[in-house]
């Protein structure tokens, strides 16, 4: 039989399960692949390394199951056709996905599956062959191409392996699709009469639908729609070279069939070139006293930010131009730098868009994708533009510093483009294909560091730095505008509840630890959902009274206040009812709203054993207390380190030790067996536990000593004491960077004494004042200062660490 075939198909295919067809032999049809079986099979198959042609597939018509797991192998339709792919396009915008031109061959049936992941592949019986079909592939074509209603029908005709059968079965389709044509025809005519002017080829898809139905009604308004677009194009004021383009395409597209990809590909072009803003903007409204008043009432503190802002603006106005650096607020996440990016806007009057640049790393994503790739679109600077409608927004490209890289090309080399005033007016977008000029566009971003920033887009930017916040400068912006804004989005006002700032103060040291405000603007959130309930539910009365302590005492009664009219309690004045209390959130209503406090206890307990000491690091999130721990145990002078931690966190290590030995007799300290060589049969174990970033950078030395003098002493280090400072091999402190978040770290922590490098001493100016009033200060220039501070009555007799604050 084999020689008669042009095909034979190989005794073992993968499977292509399509849910948008039944691809019959001899016919083409394109079909989306997005599941992850159907990718994982067009990743292996057709996209490594053999050519296009030589794989041939199974194709199994699949009804996709909503309730089935798409984990497991749904069960296999029994005959399926082999397919060549023809065609792969793909696009990872916004997921990973391909469509596949896949031409029919011949049926198949499954004898079996003989694997299911990553996708199904069957051992399979070749049961025709192409060369016995006439040439009727366009028929088969289009009942390929039926739509859902059909689909049991197709595949019943998929299923008729013997030639009558399938005669049987198509003859009553094609006969209606005769008559539909024949219908279709008439009232064309009618309509040619009518209108001459709007003529549109007809795919033959859509004359299997009888004329007046729905979808006939859809081609007349398709084509309104493009004489709509024409004269959008018409009287748009878009710039000549865009115009020009836009009256090509639409001849192009008055040619089309709407069935072809391209008619609705070309056609979503039009709609977003007549869209775009190109001519349309703001009015600037710029008053530097008003816009000092409004960036004042929208935040509280950071004052070196708005400081900065209003310069900016102030500049702006007297230049009259937005050339200049672009602002780029860099801080911890929380710390309002979005938020100060949309007060700029509103004080100017312009349009706030923010595009999330976290993650990107495809420069098709700030420049979009030509328009030959299917699922092509602009990238987000043009989407942004579309969004909000007016060519001179405020766009605030958020996390600059999490930009990726990919083979895709560079983001950033795309984004230099976007910011550079020499280039950006003539901004092409790879889908839109034509300029937009993009000069009017205030650009301005944020990052949580710039350490990750490319150099060349950080040379183009001015970095402000925003810190982290203290605790009353957190409970003051807590009580003048978080709890403000949640009561107003829970529908609840003060008279329904009450936080004191007590209960704030607890919410930020036991609930949260964070430099900005963003959790504990979530568990105020949580707060007044849970009180919006109560609330509701009105039940607080009973609530208050389940509580002894609140209830007792206030002369509490039960009334109704609703009907009760202000005269009528002046008649009863004995009568006279409470008015309704708010609910007090206290620490039990705090408790049981967001449960046991999360930050207690932690930093004594974990301080009860020698060999751990408090560090304090800096990360790209603020400033973070750490844990350094110790151990020892019988072995051959091996160190290990564990945790997340960098290489030069490592050399402090091995500093620090060397340190220590050549110390050990000044300082008694010994190894288990009590002989002054700590290393000798002992290994050492450092551990710095898991933060939320890896940290790296050499302040971790002095920490790092005092945890070993710790160990090799038996002492404990102080539990209230954190420090941060390089050491070097002599055990000299030299200076580090961050202090001011490290020691907002502290504070938060509940610590109350810090080590710095004396030459650090300088940065504690910045300091709030009552937070250095909170806590005293050791500056160091030895690491035996640090010792003697970190350890309760001294580590040697032999120095005094330099006091800066009387406190100690
Ligand atoms: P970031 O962009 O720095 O991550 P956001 O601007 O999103 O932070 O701020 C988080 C929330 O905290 C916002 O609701 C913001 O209004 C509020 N917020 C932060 N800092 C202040 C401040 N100084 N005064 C008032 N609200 C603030």
């Amino acid at each position: 039989m084999s020689s008669l075939s042009p095909v034979q198909i190989p005794s073992r295919l993968p499977l292509l399960l399509t849910h948008e067809g039944v691809l019959l032999p001899g016919s083409t049809m394109r079909t989306s692949v997005d599941s992850a079986r159907n990718l994982q099979l067009v990743r292996s198959r057709l996209l490594k390394g053999t050519s296009l042609q030589s794989t041939i597939l199974g194709v199994i018509p699949n009804t996709p199951d909503p309730a089935s797991d798409a984990q497991d192998l749904p069960p296999l339709h029994r005959i399926g056709t082999a397919a060549l792919a023809v065609q792969v396009v793909g696009s990872n915008w916004p997921k990973p996905h391909y469509t596949l031109l896949i031409t029919g061959l011949c049926r198949f049936q499954i004898v079996q599956v003989i694997k299911e992941k990553p996708y199904p592949v069957a051992k399979v019986e070749q049961l025709d062959w192409l060369e016995e079909f006439p040439n009727t592939s366009k028929t088969r074509e289009e009942l390929g191409e039926l739509s859902e209603q059909f689909y049991k029908y197709a595949v019943q005709i998929l299923d008729a392996v013997s030639l009558e059968e399938r005669f049987k079965m198509t003859i009553p389709l094609l006969v209606r699709q005769i008559e539909g044509l024949k219908l279709l025809q008439k009232t064309r005519k009618h309509k040619q009469d009518d209108d001459k002017r709007v003529i549109a080829i007809r795919p033959i898809r859509r004359i299997t639908h009888i004329p007046g139905t729905l979808e006939d009604e859809d081609e007349d308004e398709d084509n309104d729609d493009i004489v709509m677009l024409e004269k959008k194009i018409r009287t748009s004021s878009m710039p000549d070279q865009a115009h020009k383009v836009c009256v090509k395409e639409i001849k192009r597209l008055k040619k089309m069939p709407q069935s072809m990809p391209e008619y609705a590909l070309t056609r979503n072009y039009l709609e977003l070139m007549v869209e775009l803003p190109w001519n349309k903007s703001t009015t600037d409204r710029l008053d530097i006293r008003a816009a000092r008043i409004l960036l004042d009432n929208d935040h509280y503190a950071m004052e070196k930010l708005k400081k900065r802002v209003l310069e900016y603006l102030a500049v702006r106005q007297l230049k009259n131009n937005l050339k200049g650096p672009i602002l780029c607020f860099v801080g911890p996440p929380g710390v309002g730098k979005t938020s100060v990016g949309r007060s700029v806007a509103k004080t100017l009057g312009r349009e706030f868009h923010r595009i999330a640049l976290g993650g990107v790393c495809d420069q098709s994503d700030i420049r979009g994708h030509r328009r030959t790739y299917v699922g092509s679109m602009p990238g987000r600077i043009i989407n942004g533009l579309k969004t909000v409608g007016v060519n001179n927004p405020v766009f605030l490209l958020d996390e600059v510093d999490k930009l990726g890289k990919s083979l895709q090309g560079d983001p950033a080399a795309a984004l230099l483009e976007v910011l550079d005033p020499e280039q950006n007016h003539n901004f092409t977008d790879h889908y839109l294909n034509v300029a937009f000029d993009l000069s009017q566009v205030l650009f301005i971003a944020t990052a949580n560091t710039t350490a990750t920033i490319p150099p060349a887009l950080l040379d183009r930017m001015e970095i402000i730095q925003v810190p982290g916040y203290t605790q009353e400068e957190k409970i003051e912006i807590a009580h003048r505008h978080l709890i403000p804004k949640q009561l107003e989005q829970h529908g609840l006002t003060p008279q329904q509840i009450q936080i004191p700032q007590v209960t704030t103060l607890d919410i930020i040291t036991r609930y949260t630890r964070e430099a900005g405000v963003r959790s504990l603007d979530r568990k105020l959130g949580a707060i007044c959902r849970a009180v919006a309930v109560k609330v509701a539910e009105g039940q607080h009365r009973e609530a208050r009274l389940d509580r002894p302590d609140v209830a007792e005492g206030e002369g509490y009664r039960e009334h109704i206040v609703e009907d009760t009219k202000p005269e009528s309690i002046n008649d009863t004045t004995d009568l006279a009812l409470p008015p309704e209390m708010p609910i007090l959130i206290d620490f039990h209503a705090l408790k049981d709203i967001l449960g046991p406090p999360m930050y207690e206890m932690e930093v004594s307990e974990r301080l009860s054993q020698p060999g751990v000491a408090i560090g304090l690091a800096w990360t790209p999130l603020g400033g973070e207390i750490m844990f350094v721990e110790a151990s020892r145990m019988d072995g051959e002078g091996q160190l290990t380190l564990t945790g997340q931690l960098g290489d030069v966190m490592k050399e402090s290590a091995h500093l620090a030790i060397s340190w220590l030995r050549s110390n050990a007799k000044k300082y008694h300290l010994t190894n288990a067996s009590g002989s002054f060589d700590l290393l000798e049969n002992t290994d050492i174990h450092l551990h710095f536990p898991a933060g939320a970033v890896t940290k790296d950078g050499p302040s971790a030395g002095v920490t790092i000593a005092t945890c070993l003098a710790s160990l090799f002493s038996g002492r404990l280090v102080c539990s209230d004491v954190a420090m941060t400072g390089e050491i070097t091999l002599r055990g000299l402190v030299l200076p580090v960077g961050g202090i001011k978040d490290k020691v907002l770290a502290a504070h938060r922590a509940g610590l109350k004494r810090v080590i710095i490098p004396q030459r650090n001493e300088k940065d504690l100016e910045e300091i709030p004042g009552n937070v250095r009033q909170d806590l005293s200060f050791v500056t160091a220039t030895c690491l035996d200062e640090v010792l003697n501070a970190a350890f309760d009555g001294g580590f040697t007799v032999s120095t005094r660490p330099g006091l800066l604050n009387s406190k100690l």
